[in-house]
């Protein structure tokens, strides 16, 4: 019994310093790792690119933002970019443009006494 679960700490990897580029999949080429995230921390922007099909996108950052906060922020985007493209330009029905319809004559005089 008292079976102690060991905490088994591994040894952090060499500490050498973190790349701020990150790479991911690319929403539009599907390569694996072809997008990077820069951020720049200092100028309060963030550049997402992909090399290989040169999609680009551009948000702000702040001091808690990270890499995969762009990259979903790109995925929202396009999400949203995509939904609009796609969305049949049908006009929007208003109310105010069509006659409000008239309340149908009742037909009193039909009433028989
Ligand atoms: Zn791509």
């Amino acid at each position: 019994m008292g079976k102690r679960k060991k905490s088994s700490r591994k040894p952090a990897p060499s500490r050498q310093k973190v790349p701020l580029d990150t790479a991911f999949t690319c929403l539009f080429c599907h390569h694996d790792k072809s997008v990077t995230v820069r951020l720049d921390r200092k100028e309060g922007v963030a550049q997402l690119v992909c090399r290989v099909c040169d999609q680009r996108y551009q948000s702000k950052v702040n001091h808690l933002t990270e890499a995969i906060d762009i990259y979903s922020e790109w995925i929202d985007a396009a999400d949203a970019a995509q939904r609009e493209e796609q969305r049949p330009h049908r006009p929007v029905a208003s109310t105010s443009s069509r006659p409000a319809p008239a309340p149908a004559s009742v037909d009193d005089s039909d009433d028989d006494d």
